[in-house]
């Protein structure tokens, strides 16, 4: 598979650091020389492309050539080891947004956001409240999976939430859902607790904001726990229903 010529860049000056570090002490001084040249390229290219994401997106003014974008992006460490970026699917007209944390091992595998378990159990709750899954669309705060499911890094989701504010101009959703505290901090720009974010709308400009508990989340427990975080999650559910009954009523065809 060929690889973009700064990645290459980025690996071979790790491998070379591991060399370092673990003391192996066979590089010719002009290979270190070339080392310190090497990581500080790589330094400046992922710098540019930090600045690349923020400075150019308000002149991207469709989801398709947003996508096209976030495909190629590199700007983070997490694209170094995706299989696919995971923009993200649904109604491009949605009344509701859904956005979860980061892909998974299936997201990453499939390119498509909640698949596997937590999809179905997703899928399971919006069927709960009378929404379809096509209605709606489903995104994540970072589009490239944090390797072994890890919560995403701060200068991850800083560098990628770029994207996801595009997103949300382009799509014009009336509501957002958010899955997880993760997903709740970024998207609302606060440090609060899940138990805190949840339970109630916050105002996002003209846009309401509810929090809840991710499905992985509720799927982690089992008995009591799990009943007893299903029903605060039921609740929360029971809120969205009520405004985005609302807000499909006046929503144009
Ligand atoms: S997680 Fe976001 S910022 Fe990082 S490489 Fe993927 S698309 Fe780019």
């Amino acid at each position: 598979m060929e690889k973009p010529i700064h990645q290459v860049l980025e690996e071979l000056t790790l491998w070379l650091k591991f060399q370092k570090d673990s003391g192996v002490d066979l590089i010719h001084p002009e290979v270190a020389q070339s080392l310190e040249r090497l990581d500080m390229a790589v330094k400046r290219r992922k710098n540019a492309g930090q600045r690349t994401v923020s400075a150019d997106l308000s002149m991207v003014n469709s989801l398709s050539s947003l996508q096209a974008i976030v495909e190629q992006c590199r700007a983070c460490g997490l694209s170094a080891t995706r299989n696919k970026v995971v923009f993200g699917e649904g109604n491009t007209n949605p009344v509701l947004m859904i956005i979860g944390e980061a892909p998974g091992r299936e997201e990453d595998r499939t390119g498509r956001p909640f698949v596997g378990k937590s999809g179905e159990l997703l899928t399971k709750m919006l069927r709960a409240i009378n929404i379809d899954r096509q209605e709606v669309f489903i995104t994540s705060v970072v589009k490239c999976r944090p390797p072994s499911n890890r919560t995403p890094h701060k200068d991850e989701i800083e560098a990628c939430l770029p994207y996801l504010q595009r997103q949300i101009s382009l799509l014009d959703p009336k509501l957002i859902l958010c899955l997880g505290g993760v997903a709740g901090q970024a998207v609302l720009g606060v440090n609060s607790s899940l138990s805190d974010l949840r339970g109630k709308f916050h105002q996002l400009h003209e846009r309401k904001v509810a929090v809840t508990y991710h499905p992985a989340y509720l799927l982690r427990f089992g008995g009591n726990k799990q009943q007893h975080l299903k029903r605060k999650a039921w609740h929360d559910l029971q809120m969205l229903q009520k405004e985005y009954d609302k807000s499909r009523q006046k929503r144009p065809g």
